[in-house]
């Protein structure tokens, strides 16, 4: 029967190391690709999407491949996104999946990234099937990788598979050991629905369009559906499968990997790890994992350009359609004007939307400092929570602050314990446990306080383990901490953009460090630049950004004037993403000076 017949994987590989070209060749192979019939329709929908301005991608294709027993089988290739700040969703999409290609470049070896994903495939209880590959070029040395993914990984790696995707050696290999390898998918028809999501896109035709895998169950269109996590319902409209493009079927049944479409308007509905079940016969408790993404850190996203707000906002508001993480309100900087505090699930994600913003959508910006969140016991007796250093209230009308806490898995090779355990104990880490989870690695538990971590503890953890330290962390509540905020003042005016909260042991090194600096980014001006970095009223660290020595121009009247008008026009570049504060003319690096501090 089908469900015997169904196959769900994924490749997990370091950058480079030819997943492209593989999943490419494994295409071509089950003609899913080539076949004639296949080709017109990908025309057609691509002259549909075309028309409508849409393009849809989840990451997930349906293949069929006829086998050496005679038997056609369904694939099912689900695609994992590659970043550090996405490990969650990295591990709802290996969820969905009862195996995984562990795929290996034979010249690079086992590199950092690919350990952070195998281990999460581990946790999964994926069967792994490894591959070698690019064993056509003359580097390759695929007996030492074999070694290296025995003792890094601690999986035995002696029916590794040598493939050249480049030039299909080994690949119809890939395709039998992906049938005799990675078990089909258990589970019941008739149970009821049970679909886990593991990606969602807003399509504007559709409305958004859910990844899912079913667990448990069937799902059909005219079907009434609820989202476990929030309760919501909608009605099916159409289900099918990527193929690689959207092709509707009946029904979506038990071990299937397809889409769903609900006229659901908005994407923050439909988080991924959620399950999905019908409303009139509902599964009894979800599918396990779900984790409430929330934004771990926020900053102040501003125009350069005030009159731009409301591109902006616009902006935001098309960058949410797809990100159900992204969150943002409006927010006024006494320094910077009007703009919004927007969260962020990290500071990768951070970067992912500043330079989104910037290209798609053409904007200059200026993003300040990020900052987690505090709860703020008053002397008055309320509480307020806070994310921006400036709502920070005076001392006197504190009785206690509070900051998240997260608890911090750093999984590491055992050789490099020492390091990240001195990492940790300078970020005020707390020890909680250790565990060996086989020969070669090691699971290192510490409580840390977010706002330490969120910083440059993972560039740290990486470049003191060769890059082979994996970071996984949930926040686990807020503990009260000798906390002050830290003013910095530019020719005696505090501005509240660089506002900054600290713990008070560290608060005389971080202000020495951030007033250096700061020093560094502000251009000169035509008079000197006081710094400071006060705490209250007391000033805890000074420097001074001296004036223009002389007219930088005056050289160059009466010489050469192209020289001159280059100067001039270096200038305004420059200007492109400075904002005047007061009297001072603040480059965007400045802003993120705190970054530099730890
Ligand atoms: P990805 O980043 O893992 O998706 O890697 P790609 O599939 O994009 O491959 C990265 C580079 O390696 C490309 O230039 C490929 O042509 C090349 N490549 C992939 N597989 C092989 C192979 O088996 N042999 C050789 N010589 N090159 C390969
Ligand atoms: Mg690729």
């Amino acid at each position: 029967d089908r469900q015997k017949h169904i196959r769900n994987f994924s490749i997990v590989a370091h950058i480079d190391h030819g997943k492209s070209t593989l999943a490419d060749r494994i295409l071509e192979l089950t003609d899913t690709i080539a076949k004639r019939d296949m080709q017109a329709q990908v025309l057609d929908d691509m002259a549909l999407e075309r028309e409508r301005g849409i393009t849809i991608k989840l990451n997930a294709v349906e293949l069929h491949y006829q086998a050496n027993d005679g038997e056609t089988y369904i694939f099912h290739l689900i695609d994992t996104p590659g970043h550090v700040d996405f490990s969650y969703e990295v591990s709802r999409s290996l969820a969905a999946c009862e195996g995984a290609l562990l795929l290996v470049d034979a010249a690079q070896g086992v590199e950092a990234q690919t350990l952070a994903n195998v281990y999460l495939a581990l946790d999964d209880d994926l069967e792994i099937v490894p591959i070698i590959n690019k064993v056509d070029l003359p580097s390759a040395q695929p007996e030492v990788v074999k070694e290296e993914i025995e003792e890094m990984i601690g999986l035995d790696a002696s029916e590794a598979v040598l493939t050249s995707a480049k030039t299909g050696l080994g690949i119809p290999e890939v395709l039998e050991r992906i049938v005799s390898d990675i078990p089909a998918p258990s589970g019941d028809i008739d149970a009821p629905l049970e679909a886990l999501i593991f990606d969602s896109v807003y399509d504007s035709y559709r409305g958004v369009v859910l990844a899912v895998r079913v667990k448990q169950g069937i799902v059909k269109p005219g079907d009434k559906i609820e989202l476990m996590s929030n309760g919501k319902q909608f009605e099916v409209t159409e289900v099918g499968v990527m193929s690689p493009k959207a092709v509707a079927r009946d029904f979506l049944m038990v071990g299937d990997v397809g889409y769903i479409t609900a006229s659901i308007k908005t994407i923050q509905d439909t988080r991924v790890g959620d399950t999905v079940t019908l409303a009139d016969n509902p599964a009894e408790k979800a599918l396990d994992g779900f984790r409430q993404i929330t934004p771990m850190v926020y900053s102040g996203v501003f125009p350069v350009d005030n009159a731009k707000f409301v591109d902006l906002r616009e902006a935001l508001e098309k960058l949410q359609l797809n990100d159900a993480s992204l969150e943002f309100e409006p927010e006024t900087s006494q320094a910077l004007g009007f703009g919004f505090r927007v969260g962020f699930l990290g500071l990768l994600h951070m970067d992912v939307v500043q330079e989104r913003l910037e290209r798609e959508f053409n904007l200059d910006l200026i993003m300040t400092a990020p900052s987690v969140d505090y709860q703020v016991d008053q002397t008055d007796g309320t509480q307020i929570t806070i994310d921006n250093p400036s709502e920070l209230p005076d001392a006197s009308e504190i009785k206690e602050i509070r900051e998240p806490y997260v608890k911090a898995s750093i999984m590491v090779p055992n050789d490099y314990v020492g390091p990240v355990m001195e990492i940790a104990q300078r970020k005020r880490g707390e020890f909680v446990t250790m565990d060996y989870l086989d020969k070669y690695r090691v699971n290192v538990i510490y409580n840390l306080p977010l706002s330490e971590i969120i910083y440059d503890f993972f560039d740290d953890l990486k470049s003191s383990t060769k890059g082979y330290a994996s970071l996984d962390y949930e926040i686990t509540g807020y503990r009260a901490s000798d906390l002050v905020k830290m003013d910095i003042l530019l020719n005696g005016d505090p501005v509240d953009a660089l506002s900054t909260i600290v713990h008070k042991d560290f608060a005389f090194e971080r202000g020495k460090a951030i007033v250096a600096s700061l020093k560094q980014t502000i251009p000169r001006q035509q008079f000197e630049v006081p710094i400071q970095a006060a705490i209250g009223n007391k000033i805890i660290a000074r420097s001074t950004v001296k004036a223009y020595r002389k007219n930088v121009l005056a050289k160059c009247y009466g010489g050469d004037i192209t020289r001159k008008r280059k100067l001039l026009e270096k200038q305004k570049a420059g200007k492109k993403r400075m904002k005047s504060v007061g009297s001072v003319e603040v480059p965007q690096a400045a802003f993120m000076s705190i970054l530099n501090m730890h």
